[in-house]
């Protein structure tokens, strides 16, 4: 395998790009990324060349993989034919934004804007003007793009942000909280209720392994909320039309929340975000409320004809069922895999989203260093797997492995991030297998993946673990 024409790109690209790259993340694979020349089905093809399955998937976007089926290529093409955008409305926003509040119960309104990242600044000023409220809570290890409130680590005594360039006092606003932990929310809401304008959390940990809720996390985020008359957003940018079918996953946990943010698969693989939600609240958004937010390009024509087309060919089709479908084959396989090295590996991920975290010594948070009479067996792991989640961690009580799996983002973090990086990604490349680029981005089945490419991946990952 050669990547000459990666390199010699990636030698020009140093000179004019910072990192070589427009994005951080892109550039955590060393010495340096592949790029990519084109995308076939479930697999890329870089400069050399070279072709893997794709699991990265554009890191969340591509639902249907990179073919794009022929109806959904036909509307995109007519719409950017006839001329690329206006600065006045366009028939088709009104398309998406009919298609989303008819299939997501707790969005009456929505604004589309460009990026997750823009939505969710955009949800964060909304719930700020609506609640005329400051503070914001925050899962530690969440993502909601790169934006001043939420670049923040720390916790809820100590928040500081975690980009240089942020002053201080943005954090100053911001309650870092660990996931799935209730005690650390009913703290905030004790010192800070009347001030705290949301918790924003994403439904499941995307961006940091893939975390899962504990059973009745969100709907105790959704009680206390309510009685301090704060407001509950999901940030789906991952999640939506992913997890949980065209309800996202907050139909999936059966939990409304009063805002959802929305991005990635929403836009078919171009450039978006959203905020949806309850009229009442939406509709403090300026023109019609004095909530200012405004954008050149929001609804951008391509973007609504990519994005709507997508969900109705998913509507339309088997797209759900397949997705799911490899995506548990998958996990399964996983969990084979690593079943005689428990409790080295947590198998994580529902729906299309997996990822295997490296959990080695099990965790060190609060639930986790296990007490049994012969002492502590963290190395060792459960006698017995039986009854262990299946096709990805669920957080089961009952099940063995229950004491070593992740339950928040300080777990994943003690996980073995670097040899995931720096010797597994590799290993798995070479088989020609491209995972997202460390431990903590998630993995995506589309519409374009095949069962053959699940096996291929399955026998990667045996060869590699
Ligand atoms: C990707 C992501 C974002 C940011 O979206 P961008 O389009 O990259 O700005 C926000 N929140 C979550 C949960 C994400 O996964």
């Amino acid at each position: 395998m050669t990547h000459e024409g990666s390199r010699r790109l990636y030698d020009r690209a140093l000179s004019v790009m910072p990192g070589g790259v427009n994005s951080a993340v892109r550039a955590a694979i060393e010495p340096y990324p592949f790029f990519v020349r084109k995308g076939e089905g479930g697999h890329v093809i870089d400069a050399d060349g070279n072709r893997y399955i794709d699991w990265v998937m554009g890191l969340g976007p591509l639902l249907l993989g990179h073919d794009l089926p022929e109806q959904v290529r036909a509307a995109i093409q007519r719409t950017a034919s006839e001329g690329p955008m206006y600065g006045t409305p366009t028939p088709v926003e009104v398309d998406l934004a009919e298609f989303v509040v008819r299939h997501v119960p707790s969005v009456e309104k929505i604004r589309f804007v460009n990026s997750g990242t823009e939505a969710t600044v955009s949800a964060v000023r909304l719930a700020r003007g609506y609640t005329g409220r400051n503070k914001i809570v925050v899962m530690q290890g969440g993502y909601h793009g790169a934006q001043e409130s939420t670049l923040v680590e720390g916790d809820a005594e100590n928040p500081r942000p975690s980009s240089a360039g942020i002053p201080q006092s943005f954090a100053d606003h911001t309650i870092p909280v660990p996931f799935n932990d209730e005690d650390a929310i009913r703290d905030a809401f004790e010192k800070h209720g009347d001030d705290i304008a949301a918790v924003l959390t994403e439904p499941i940990l995307g961006n940091y392994g893939i975390v899962y809720p504990e059973e009745g996390y969100h709907e105790f985020l959704r009680e206390i909320t309510a009685e301090h008359d704060s407001l509950l957003i999901f940030d789906e940018v991952i999640t939506g039309f992913r997890v949980g079918g065209l309800g996202c996953a907050q139909s999936e946990f059966g939990v409304t929340p009063d805002l959802t943010t929305f991005g990635k698969i929403v836009g078919g693989g171009f450039p978006v975000g959203a905020i949806g939600g309850r009229a009442e609240i939406v509709e403090h958004f300026a023109p019609s409320g004095d909530v200012f937010q405004a954008g050149t390009f929001s609804g951008h024509p391509v973007t609504m004809a990519a994005g709507l087309e997508t969900l109705q060919f998913a509507a339309e089709n088997d797209v759900y069922d397949h997705v799911n479908g490899l995506g548990d084959r998958l996990r399964n396989g996983l969990t084979e895999i690593v079943a005689d090295q428990a409790p080295s590996y947590t198998v994580t991920g529902t729906d299309s989203m997996f990822k295997v975290i490296f959990t080695r010594e099990g965790p060190s948070g609060v639930h986790s260093t296990p007490n049994t009479e012969s002492g502590d067996n963290s190395e060792q792991g459960p006698d017995s797997l039986e009854e262990q989640c299946e096709a990805g961690c669920r957080q089961e009580p009952t099940c063995p492995r229950y004491d070593y799996c992740p339950k928040n983002a300080a777990d994943v973090k003690n996980a073995e991030t670097e040899r995931w990086r720096r010797i597994f990604w590799g290993q798995m490349k070479e088989q020609e297998v491209f995972l997202s680029q460390n431990q903590f981005e998630c993995q995506f089945v589309s519409y374009g993946h095949t069962e053959e490419d699940v096996e291929r991946t399955l026998e990667a990952y045996k060869e590699a673990l």
